[in-house]
């Protein structure tokens, strides 16, 4: 608990998480352990289901496309 409420005074501590895809960008702060990632306009936010799928689809769509 006191490490999550050192997030809301210093902010999230985030490193990125490896992703096979380079344009989808997760990240996990080190401290609470909260994923996030980055939206369209590429603001940070919150990995909820919405974006878990949205990243999962896009990440399949762009395999389709590219078959190299
Ligand atoms: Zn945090």
């Amino acid at each position: 608990m006191k490490k999550k409420l050192s997030c809301k005074i210093f902010g999230h501590h985030f490193s990125r998480i490896p992703k096979k895809d380079l344009l989808i960008e997760e990240y996990e702060c080190s401290h609470c352990k909260q994923k996030f990632t980055t939206d369209g306009y590429g603001r940070m936010v919150k990995l909820n289901k919405y974006w878990e799928d949205n990243n999962y689809m896009f990440e399949n769509k762009l395999k389709n496309r590219t078959v190299a």
